[in-house]
């Protein structure tokens, strides 16, 4: 677990879903039949550093590129949680009690990432209030039986997944809450979470 942070093979991984994610959007289109140009967001993505290779300093982003029209689309990302300039990865880890890290093992990071406790305090109420309120969440919700509590969200649903280890639940959990990281995007959710 501790080696995921230095993983660059985690990272890659991640990437590569997002670029796939991203080439689907792409090949679709505009609504107007315009073509999409690569348009693509600057990041600089907080705690983490070492383990990310170039392609994590921007946020893959299209653009239309017929006049008058020339509407963003921005597709879903596993990396990015919306604009949060901590890696989804940190936002979903150092949220989840009970099915992420230890208590010990979340604080040492916590401390090591630099992570402010008023940004924990943001992702909790983040998770408790906005997340909830998502169509990706009360789509998803309905697929778990029984049904999952929404206090210890995102652990609730991490402990959910049956992927093994930590790694796979965690790309299978960034795949699942990956609409709620775009409005524009209509990256497809038809993938069972029980069998992902
Ligand atoms: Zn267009």
């Amino acid at each position: 677990m501790s080696r995921l942070f230095d993983d660059a093979s985690f990272y890659q991984l991640l990437t590569q879903i997002d670029e796939s994610i991203a080439e689907e959007v792409r090949v679709r289109g505009c609504d107007c039949g315009g073509v999409l140009h690569s348009a693509r967001y600057p990041r600089k993505p907080r705690g983490i550093r070492s383990a990310l290779d170039e392609r994590y300093e921007d946020r893959l982003s299209f653009c239309c590129a017929q006049d008058g029209c020339r509407r963003r689309h921005t597709p879903a990302s596993v990396r990015f949680l919306g604009r949060k300039v901590y890696l989804g990865v940190i936002v979903v880890l150092l949220t989840a009690l009970h099915h992420g890290l230890t208590e010990a093992r979340r604080r040492r990071l916590i401390e090591e990432l630099d992570v402010p406790a008023q940004t924990l305090w943001r992702w909790r109420r983040w998770w408790r209030e906005r997340f909830v309120q998502t169509r990706c969440w009360r789509a998803l919700a309905g697929r778990f039986i029984p049904p999952m509590t929404t206090n210890d969200l995102p652990g609730s649903l991490l402990g959910r997944l049956t992927a093994g280890e930590i790694s796979k639940r965690l790309v299978q959990l960034l795949m699942l809450i990956a609409p709620v990281t775009t409005s524009t995007s209509s990256l497809r959710v038809s993938r069972d979470p029980q069998k992902m």
